[in-house]
């Protein structure tokens, strides 16, 4: 049976995603950026909140945990090695893990660089992945606490899944995303087809997240370091593909 996924947006940009599964109603919610739009997308469906996973400790991911949390009375589950800084876990996980709602298994991915710490979700049957801020819509999370190393280490165990993935990633930043991506590959075709698309979506006022593995496999620059075309195209087709990201990483900072 699938997962019902329902995009909550929260705060300016952010995402929060009820995960339902279809089978025993269990319901959680990835990231609770506020509490408010959580509890009243759940009310208006009847839901009741079992789990509240959390993929890092930043303000805009953990804000709304305990009045969810008090609301709900919902399980907190997150990364045991960031457990200092996240609201308090009912449930710690660490990488590799899986872990259960209701008959829908996923499995815990540690994808540190933005933050220490910072999980993935991923639904392997349901084919849907909760990134936060690693892997994100044609982007991926500024490295504050890792290092460049460990983000392309870490966005590099996406490159293994099937294409069909979902990400759904924290925020809604495609748009300015795809100015970026375009100055790395300014001769792709296929970045060319997804900024209009991007464009169209965003003048509609539809969501961008979340977007396919296989699109971003094929147009987001921090997935494509280890691309002979990327290389090419910085004149770096000597240097290793974690260099490669970390000097597209760095460009983006400074754009
Ligand atoms: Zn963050
Ligand atoms: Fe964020």
């Amino acid at each position: 049976m699938p997962l019902e996924i329902v995009t909550v947006p929260c705060l300016a940009d952010n995402y929060a995603y009820l995960i339902r599964d279809v089978e025993t109603g269990k319901v959680a919610v990835a990231d609770a950026p506020e509490a408010a739009p959580i509890l009243k997308a759940l009310g208006e469906r009847s839901w009741q909140l079992d789990q509240v996973l959390i993929t890092h400790h930043h303000y805009d991911h953990i804000d709304g945990v305990e009045e969810v949390r008090k609301a709900t009375g919902a399980q907190v589950v997150g990364h045991s090695v960031d457990a200092g800084r996240l609201p308090p876990l009912d449930v710690a996980l660490d990488d590799g893990d899986t872990h259960q709602l209701g008959t829908e298994t996923c499995e815990v991915f540690d994808v540190s660089g933005h933050t220490i710490g910072h999980v993935a979700f991923v639904f392997h049957d349901a084919l849907a992945a909760f990134t936060g801020d690693s892997l994100m819509a044609w982007g991926c999370g500024r490295v504050f606490e890792g290092t460049m190393d460990m983000m392309w280490t870490s966005l590099s165990k996406f490159h293994a899944l099937p294409r069909a993935m979902q990400i759904y990633s924290g925020h809604e930043y495609t748009a300015s995303n795809a100015k970026f991506a375009l100055t790395i590959e300014p001769d792709n075709p296929s970045l060319h087809q997804r900024s209009e698309q991007v464009t169209a979506a965003r003048a509609k006022g539809e969501f961008t997240v979340p977007s396919g593995l296989g699109l971003e496999l094929a147009t987001n620059p921090f997935m494509r370091a280890g691309h002979i075309k990327v290389k090419t195209a910085l004149g770096m087709t000597d240097a290793s593909d974690a260099e490669v990201f970390a000097e597209i990483r760095t460009r983006k900072d400074n754009f």
